[in-house]
């Protein structure tokens, strides 16, 4: 019988991580399960002993494999990686590790000392997490360094069959590149919890949570472990939303994106709080304070990764300037009707233009816009 500390000093810690699987399994024999020890994560070690014991697993190459899909199968729980520690994978570990999860962390910025605080491992180095082979790997990162940071991880590290998720607030783009990138025997969820850490930092109650099962591989761990997964979301309340990452895209742009731009655009206005605010008022204050909370990044990404959200844009602009002209063109009305008077309607009288007051070069004074809109006299607004 070969010892652990004997080959690797680091294959204690992998012993204890182990023997969880070898509890698990109870089917597997006591030798089995010795050699189990030295396939767990870390695999640094390069003595000859260990070549050895290697070389006897590779005789039975999926048994680990297999071991592990039972042990998914049997635990709820899931070792959950984040790449991309900001302001949204902060907020989602939290409610990680609240249920029960393991998560581990990893991003461009030392984040090691808020996910201590919260729970999480922090990882400097992405080698060493996916040498740790988490089941979920949850990309976080910006939409614009989506690509960049997917190519940049070692997936030679991870297990086969890892279930990528991102929830990148645009879905095809992620997809597509998921796709590109990814080996098939990775499996692929795509997802956008429709919330953010102010408009859900009290609850995810009735929040929608919408996901695609781009690829996922059939056998019943795998099936498992995404509805594990997505129970995280489900236990919160969220209003779980199975839908295309085109058909995202499509409604996003006409509703997330809309609302975004409005937001950015009224922070723009620099609105004041009154002392008379209505609640429409209070409302867009609100919009203000939760699309500025988010990074410039995010907002741009909106608009470079969804291919409607240019549509969308022409639309509002098209929108603004019919409503303008519906305007301009009653302020108009008004005053033909104050200039010529009825002259128009019965052609007996002469236009009111001679009645004006003039000035100095006798050109007559026409009345001010306001002074004209003040004439429907219901104070212009609805209470709204
Ligand atoms: P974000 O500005 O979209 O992304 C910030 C994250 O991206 C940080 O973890 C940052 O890492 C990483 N990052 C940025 N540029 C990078 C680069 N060049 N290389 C490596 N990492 C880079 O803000 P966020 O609010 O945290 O959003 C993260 C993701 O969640 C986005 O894809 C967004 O669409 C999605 N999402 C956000 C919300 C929300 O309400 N905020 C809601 C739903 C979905 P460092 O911090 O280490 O620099």
């Amino acid at each position: 019988m070969i010892s652990i500390s004997s080959v690797n000093p680091t294959a204690a810690a992998a012993a204890a991580a182990t023997a969880a699987t070898s509890a698990a399994v109870p089917s597997i024999q006591p030798q089995r399960r010795q050699q189990l020890l030295f396939l767990s994560p870390p695999q640094h070690h390069h003595s000859r002993r260990c070549l050895t014991v290697r070389a006897i697993d590779a005789a039975q190459p999926y048994d680990y494999e297999a071991q592990l899909n039972q042990r998914f199968t049997q635990s709820t729980r899931l070792r959950i990686a984040i790449v991309g520690f900001g302001n949204f994978g902060q907020f989602l570990a939290k409610t990680f590790i609240r249920q029960g999860h393991t998560v581990y962390a990893f991003s461009r910025s030392n984040y090691s000392s808020i996910a201590q605080s919260m729970g999480a491992v922090y990882f400097s180095d992405v080698h060493d997490l996916c040498e740790n082979h988490p089941d979920v790997i949850l990309l976080c990162t910006s939409i614009l360094s989506t690509e960049q940071v997917l190519k940049s991880l070692p997936l030679q590290r991870l297990r086969r069959n890892t279930l990528f998720v991102d929830v990148l607030s645009v879905k095809e783009f992620p997809k597509n590149i998921f796709l590109q990138v990814l080996p098939t025997h990775f499996d692929i969820l795509c997802t956008h919890p429709m919330f953010g850490p102010e408009s859900g930092k009290y609850s995810w109650q009735d929040l929608p949570f919408v996901y695609d099962k781009v690829r996922i591989g059939d056998e019943d761990s795998r099936l498992k472990r995404v509805d594990n997964f997505l129970d995280i979301f489900k236990k919160e309340g969220c209003r779980m939303v199975e839908m295309s990452c085109s058909k995202h895209d499509r409604y996003a742009a006409g509703s997330q994106f809309i609302t975004h731009t409005m937001g950015r655009i009224l922070e723009k206005l620099e609105l004041e709080d009154t002392p008379i605010n209505t609640r429409g008022y209070e409302t867009l204050l609100d919009l203000v304070e939760n699309t500025s909370s988010d990074s410039f990044d995010l907002y741009y990404g909106l608009f470079m990764y969804n291919k409607n959200a240019m549509e969308q844009i022409e639309r509002l602009d098209l929108a603004f300037e019919a409503l303008k002209k519906e305007l301009f063109g009653h302020i108009h009305e008004v005053l033909r009707k104050q200039l010529f008077g009825k002259s128009e309607e019965g052609g007996a009288q002469k236009p009111i233009l001679a009645k004006l007051p003039k000035n100095n070069n006798g050109t007559p004074l026409l009345p001010s816009p306001s002074e004209s809109v003040s004439s429907r006299g219901d104070g212009g607004g609805n209470g709204r």
